[in-house]
């Protein structure tokens, strides 16, 4: 029988019951990471959380720990170097949290554009304005979105943006194929250009030591004032205090953040700020893709066992 750890409580219809494996799973919400500790020893695969830390001394706790399956796609919350050095297998959810993060993308842009949460507020403290010159936001038709990562999701956001009217350019480390851009009627410009000509810069790449702090005071400084920037990537791609100074000093227009650098703690100054629209980390939380993502992450499991590891990204 191999035991698995499931660090977060997940939707009951994502895990059936399974022969030859049992599932331990916490009561509450989420085991704490002393819970974990003591747990992990006796498991022979771990299912984390995209916000569940895996330190190397965790993973190393970890005496007949073959595999850790992620609920998400991105993974920088594993050491996943620590985990090859003790060759365990790390897996990920791709492609199921696609779509839901390039749609709560683009409600972010437009919320953004046109002040909708910031009216709806207004409106249940009774403090609304009616005249024709109050609420005034910005066209999206027409507008270029600067996307900064075009992967799964930038490519999804940018099909969207595509059908909304918007111009797209992108930057990455790889310029796609002429047919791709094509396809998604997509310009490759330089992070430097992206900054300078986007009315809507959004972000999505992993992130990693390269991406870390992609977005600091140098390339705000670079944006249009009456930029928006959208991160629905990671918290810390962005420089948190440099975003901050850049709009309280209305260097850019707005910003609309679903991750946070040192999340789940959220400065009060970002809090304050009027020209920000914040969520907690919602991209992928709908009840079909969680359970997608917590089916995925349990078929990572029992394919490793099975012989045949799947979406391993340390392979
Ligand atoms: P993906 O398909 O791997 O795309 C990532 C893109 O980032 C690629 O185009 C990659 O292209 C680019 N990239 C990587 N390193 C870069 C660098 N140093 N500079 C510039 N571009 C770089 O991944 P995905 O499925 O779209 O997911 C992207 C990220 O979104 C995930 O890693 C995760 O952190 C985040 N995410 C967040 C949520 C949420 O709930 N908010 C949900 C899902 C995913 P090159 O390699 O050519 O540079």
């Amino acid at each position: 029988m191999k035991r698995i750890l499931v660090a977060h409580a997940l939707f009951p219809e994502s895990f059936p019951t399974l022969n030859g494996f049992e599932i331990i799973k916490p009561q509450k919400s989420a085991f704490s990471s002393e819970e974990l500790a003591s747990l992990l020893p006796t498991c022979d695969a771990f299912i984390s959380m995209f916000n569940t830390p895996v330190p190397a001394h965790l993973l190393s706790l970890g005496k007949n720990l073959k595999v850790v399956s992620n609920v998400g796609v991105g993974y920088n919350n594993i050491d996943v170097d620590a985990a090859t050095r003790l060759g365990i297998t790390v897996c990920n959810t791709p492609d199921v949290v696609t779509e839901p993060t390039a749609e709560l993308t683009i409600a972010l842009l437009l919320d953004m554009a046109r002040g909708i949460t910031r009216s709806h507020v207004a409106m249940q403290q009774k403090q609304e304005k009616w005249g024709v010159l109050e609420n005034i936001g910005m066209d999206v038709y027409g507008k270029t979105l600067g996307i900064i990562g075009f992967g799964r999701i930038g490519k999804a956001v940018a099909k969207r943006a595509l059908a909304m009217g918007m111009r797209i350019v992108y930057y990455s480390r790889t310029k796609q194929a002429d047919a791709i851009e094509k396809e998604y009627q997509a310009t490759y410009v330089s992070l430097e250009q992206l900054m300078k000509t986007s009315d809507f810069i959004s972000l999505h790449t992993p992130l990693t030591s390269q991406t870390h702090h992609l977005i600091g005071k140098k390339e705000l400084e670079l944006c249009k004032p009456t930029a928006y920037l959208i991160n629905t990537a990671r918290g810390a791609v962005v420089h948190e205090e440099a975003l901050i100074e850049a709009l309280q000093q209305e260097k850019i227009a707005g910003a609309a953040l679903d991750v946070y650098e040192f999340e789940p703690q959220v400065s009060d100054s970002l809090r304050c700020l009027t020209n920000v629209l914040l969520v907690p980390h919602i991209g992928t939380a709908t009840r079909e893709t969680r359970n997608h993502m917590a089916a995925m992450a349990l078929q990572n499991v029992v394919e490793y066992f099975n012989g045949n590891p799947v979406r391993v990204v340390n392979p």
